[in-house]
């Protein structure tokens, strides 16, 4: 799964585009054509610029020979997998790319350039919306026959139920023969592009000093030739210690919006960062203590939780397919195969490199907007990631599995619809707390606690611009309106801008996570409605300065050196 953050993003930000794409192809008479042509460029040179195009840093230098002709295999094999993804976006993709290549001048290029961001002629940012030629984008995307529908497929498997097990998978695709549908196995249909990819794991395992690793690259290059890809995802999980940090294959299933059944094909080639793997040890270290420190009674603390998901920080090296179309993902937790979940796991993994980009080309712009002047220059990388890390580790503090009247109960069951958002409220308020208990503890500098406290704040308005209908915006503009009500937060009229009170903001926010843990602990759903009610709303003073963000790019384009 993407972190929720990220779907969160998408879903606003289609939320917030309106499909207005003027349509380009066969226009009536050939006046028209020019003017439709124009608009239509005219409106995607707009949609463009809401990608900030950003030159990744990751450091390649960090590998010896080997390790660098390992890597290069692993990217080639990316390479392969970016152009099956390609192919699953859009049947006519592959033409469509030659006709534009095959154009010239500078409309051509823009063209050219936003079908490469959006892998197709359909607008990600405006639900699909087609910006070359008329057709709408099949919901199904290219996993199914295009004018199938939901009612011919589930009549189908009513009609011949031995094939539902085929139809579903999340390794087929559909197709039509002779009026009849038919499952075909991602291993037969892009047969010739998985063996590719195969043939480079394969070289890349033989390369690899790394037992795990090898073990992984081999089980993954059979899976793509067997379609089994159990085995592989074990051993996924099982790979140690390695400054290569790969994942590839076909894993989510967002692309297919007719079903959500057929996975993607994706890659992410990474290198892990060895100076944050270690200081998440060492901030894992001091969990049983941060729990101990949660402004909660005693019978209100959980120190029974089982053992989290293991986290690690990379930089990405190359992305490839699914997860390079479009808005960019900050985190992943994978995989996805509910049975290998539950024998060993799953692996998050925080892509460290995207977010110092988006922090550069989206973040720092909105923080010079919204907040007093002076404070965005406060604010720094380190901040905004150390929140970002301490977001996921907060997930595993706190109340969790309950006895209510004697009753057996979780959190989540209690609070139901509303339990994202509380949680993702009481992640990020104790993603701040335990800054400053990592400040009090000597692990982290002074000043670490002040920048957290404003960089927090220019995050706000990251997290609700588009909206604050689904859990992270909800979370977000709950914190800052109670903030605001009770001190830490302060909103200056005369210039429509937000600001910290040193002095206060601490004691806010321990006040605000004694309240929500408190809501958790008594699986109170009432009191949680009630507080969602008071503080979950947009005031009219975040509204106006919301509005001054409309020049400050959704996302960000990324080049990769390895590109090329
Ligand atoms: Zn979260």
């Amino acid at each position: 799964m993407r972190i929720p953050t990220l779907q969160l993003v998408l879903l606003f930000i289609s939320l917030a585009g309106l499909a207005i794409a003027a349509g380009c192809s066969t226009p009536q008479d050939g006046t028209e054509d020019g003017a439709d042509a124009a608009a239509t460029t005219d409106h995607v040179r707009q949609q463009l610029a809401k990608y900030a195009r950003h030159e990744m840093s990751c450091n390649l230098d960090r590998l010896d020979e080997n390790q660098r002709a390992v890597l290069d295999e692993l990217v080639a094999a990316a390479k392969v997998i970016d152009g099956i993804f390609f192919t699953q976006v859009y049947s006519r993709n592959p033409e469509i790319r030659d006709e534009l290549e095959a154009g010239s001048g500078p409309d051509n290029e823009v063209l050219l350039n936003f079908f490469r961001i959006n892998y197709g002629p359909f607008d990600r940012l405006e639900e699909d919306a087609p910006f070359i030629g008329e057709a709408a984008k099949p919901k199904g995307a290219n996993f199914y026959p295009e004018d199938m529908t939901k009612e011919e497929f589930e009549a189908w498997i009513t009609e011949h139920p031995g094939d539902r097990e085929a139809f579903e998978n999340t390794f087929t695709v559909i197709r039509r023969e002779d009026g009849a549908l038919k499952a075909i196995p991602y291993s037969e249909y892009y047969r010739l592009d998985l063996e590719r990819a195969a043939a480079h794991l394969r070289r890349a395992a033989e390369l690899t000093g790394n037992d795990s690793l090898r073990a992984f690259l081999n089980s993954r290059a059979d899976a793509f030739l067997s379609n089994d890809y159990y085995q592989s995802d074990m051993d996924w999980m099982d790979i140690g210690d390695n400054l290569i940090d790969v994942t590839i294959g076909p894993y989510e299933v967002y692309e297919d919006n007719l079903f959500n059944y057929k996975a993607a094909f994706e890659a992410f080639i990474c290198l892990r960062d060895p100076v944050e793997s270690a200081r998440l040890e060492s901030i894992k270290g001091h969990l049983p203590a941060m729990e101990r420190n949660l402004p909660i009674p005693d019978e209100y603390k959980n120190f029974n939780r089982g053992t989290e998901s293991p986290i690690s920080v990379v930089d990405v090296a190359i992305s490839a397919g699914d997860t390079r179309a479009g808005v960019q993902t900050l985190a992943f937790n994978l995989p996805n195969d509910e049975r290998v979940r539950e024998a060993k796991g799953s692996k998050k993994v925080m892509l460290k490199n995207v977010l110092r980009a988006k922090y550069e080309k989206i973040y720092i712009p909105i923080a010079r907007v919204v907040l007093e002047e002076g404070l965005a220059e406060q604010t720094d990388f380190e901040a905004f990631f150390n929140h970002t890390l301490l977001h996921e580790v907060s997930h595993g503090l706190g109340p969790g599995n309950l006895v209510l009247d004697g009753r057996e109960t979780t959190v989540a069951k209690e609070l139901k619809e509303l339990y994202s958002g509380m949680e993702e409220a009481k992640a990020d308020t104790l993603g701040v707390y335990n800054i400053q208990y990592l400040v009090d503890q000597g692990e982290l500098a002074p000043e670490r606690a002040e920048k957290a406290y404003v960089t927090f704040l220019g995050g706000i308005f990251r997290s609700i611009r588009f909206g604050v209908g689904a859990a992270h915006g909800k979370a977000n503009i709950m914190i800052l309106n109670y903030l605001l009500e009770h001190g830490g937060y302060v909103y200056d009229d005369a210039t429509g801008r937000f600001g910290v009170n040193q002095a206060t903001v601490a004691d806010g926010f321990e006040k605000l996570a004694t309240v929500l843990l408190t809501l958790q602990a008594e699986g109170d759903y009432e009191g949680a409605t009630a507080f969602i009610e008071k503080y979950g709303t947009v005031p009219p003073t975040v509204e106006q300065a919301l509005a001054r963000l409309d020049d400050v790019p959704v996302d960000i384009d990324p080049h990769y050196e390895l590109d090329e």
